[in-house]
C-alpha cells in the first residue's frame, strides 16, 4: 500500500493545505497528516489543538488521517513504515527551504525517506498560516483562507 506524510505546522491549517491534502490523498493509499512539534516556534495553538482542527477539516476524506510528531522527520517516517513526505510549494521563495530540508532527509535517511512536491493552487499562492494569523488579530474577516471552525477557535485566542 502506498502511503505518505505530509507534515507541517499547521498553524493553523489553511484552505491551501486542505487542498494540497485533497490532491495528495488522490495519489497515496493513505496520507497521514502530521502536526510537527517545532521546538523553535511557539506557536498560536497547541498540538492536540491543530491535530483537532484538521481533524474537522478533512473527516470528509476518508483515508486520511491525523497524527503529530514530535521527533525528527525522518524518524517519525522510519517508525511509521513510510517513505515519502509530501510537501507544498507556493512560490520560489519556499524552494530553497524546501529542498534543503528534502536533501536532508534524504541523507539522514539513506535515501529511505522521498519528498515530492505539489505546486499550490494558484488561488491559494498567497496564502500562510502567517497571514491568516496577522489578520484575525486584527479582528479583519478570515473566512477566504480557512474553515468556519478554525476562524472561530483564531477569534477566540485573539479575544483572551
Ligand atoms: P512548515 O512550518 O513545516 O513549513 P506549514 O504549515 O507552514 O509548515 O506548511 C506545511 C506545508 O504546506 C509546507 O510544505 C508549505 O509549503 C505548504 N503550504 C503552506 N501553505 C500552502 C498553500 N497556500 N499552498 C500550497 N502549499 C502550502
Amino acid at each position: 500500500m502506498a502511503s505518505a506524510i505530509y507534515p507541517g505546522s499547521f498553524d493553523p491549517i489553511t484552505f491551501g493545505h486542505i487542498d494540497i491534502i485533497e490532491r495528495a490523498a488522490k495519489m497515496f493509499d493513505h496520507l497521514i497528516v502530521s502536526v510537527t512539534v517545532n521546538r523553535n516556534k511557539t506557536p498560536l495553538f497547541s498540538t492536540e489543538e491543530r491535530v483537532n482542527m484538521i481533524k474537522e477539516a478533512v473527516k470528509h476524506i476518508p483515508n486520511v488521517t491525523v497524527d503529530s510528531c514530535d521527533d525528527l522527520l525522518v524518524n517519525y517516517a522510519k517508525e511509521c513504515k513510510v517513505g515519502t513526505v509530501v510537501r507544498g510549494l507556493r512560490a520560489v521563495t519556499d524552494f530553497d527551504y524546501e529542498l534543503q530540508m528534502a536533501q536532508t532527509n534524504s541523507i539522514l535517511s539513506n535515501d529511505e525517506v522521498d519528498t515530492v512536491f505539489l505546486t499550490t493552487d494558484l488561488k491559494y499562492a498567497y496564502l500562510s498560516s502567517t497571514t491568516v494569523r496577522e489578520v484575525a488579530s486584527y479582528g479583519d474577516d478570515i473566512s477566504k483562507f480557512v474553515p468556519e471552525h478554525v476562524a472561530k477557535a483564531i477569534y477566540s485566542k485573539y479575544k483572551k
